[in-house]
């Protein structure tokens, strides 16, 4: 029986790059649902079916039309507005060519060098609506402006994405379409859905809560998890896995063990070659920056 419980102990076992391993690895940090509490959000597209990759289409739903004020986007963990873009005024339909140079968009930095991004929101709802400039500091559920689909949108959308620049000195983003290239790509763990990912065609309510039951993991059958396959548990006490019950992370999947007191992984659990797996002794709360946010 392997047991975990020192404070931000990390069990990996994906430091080599092998054939298989998962394109995307999952965020170091807990976001939440970019989106104001209450709303219906569907993934339109996740990190494998949008194109390009590793990106994220998001839309809320229940509360009438888009690019007004019913779908206000929120800040998805604490950081630092490095990037805005709220000039645009060019719908998606409207445009015919070359239309990512309308994007309107918003960067953020947050601890441990992730970054996330918002696109397409609403003609200044950013800079005046949301009051928000450079250099600002944002939490958890801060007010960042409307969906809408200004830029490269097929229709009313917030595009969001997670990305760890290589050079987190010289972060290379394009001004026009809000563009971050020499960075990673990762899949963001949510902390306020069960599922603790996003994945095309899920549907989600959107919530501020940061509480993870006390204990996760009921393992009653053998689970295998296959290439491009997920996992991911979060609890503010204990995940355990049941000793003689078959858990395998396969060549090619990812998988999160992230618990507050304690993970345990007994026999009959496999990380095998080509996985990305860690258990992780931290914090349900999404990541906390520079300790502003509570
Ligand atoms: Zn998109």
């Amino acid at each position: 029986m392997l047991r975990i419980n020192s404070f931000l102990a990390v069990l990996s076992f994906s430091a080599l790059q092998l054939a298989g391993q998962p394109q995307f690895e999952l965020s170091r940090n807990v976001y939440r649902v970019p989106y104001s509490n209450g709303i219906t959000v569907t993934v339109n597209n996740d990190h494998y079916t949008h194109d390009p990759l590793g990106r994220y289409d998001l839309k809320g739903s229940g509360f009438g039309g888009s690019c007004g004020v019913a779908y206000p986007i929120v800040a998805a963990a604490e950081g630092i507005i490095r990037r805005i873009v709220d000039n645009n005024n060019v719908h998606g339909p409207d445009c015919s060519s070359n239309c990512t140079q309308y994007n309107n968009y918003v960067w953020i930095e947050h601890a441990n060098g992730e970054w996330t991004k918002y696109s397409h929101m609403k003609y200044q709802s950013t800079t005046i609506d949301a009051g928000l400039s450079v250099g600002d500091q944002v939490c958890a559920g801060t007010f960042l402006g409307y969906e809408c689909d200004i830029g490269q949108a097929t229709g009313p959308h917030l595009h969001f994405e997670v990305r760890h620049p290589n050079d987190t000195a010289n972060v290379q983003i394009s001004t026009s379409g809000g563009f971050m290239s020499d960075a990673d790509h990762r899949i963001p763990v949510i902390n306020t859905i069960s599922k603790h990912y996003l994945s095309d065609g899920d549907s989600w309510t959107a919530s501020g809560s940061t509480a993870c039951t006390s204990t996760d993991i009921a393992l009653i059958l053998a689970t295998t998890i296959s290439n491009n396959g997920i996992r991911a548990y979060m609890a503010s006490g204990t995940i355990t896995t049941f000793a003689g019950i078959g858990f395998t992370f396969q060549n090619g999947s990812n998988g999160l063990f992230q618990a507050g007191g304690s993970v345990t992984l007994s026999p009959g659990f496999t990380a095998s070659a080509g996985s990305y797996f860690e258990a992780k002794i931290g914090s349900c709360a999404t990541t906390n920056m520079v300790g502003a946010c509570n």
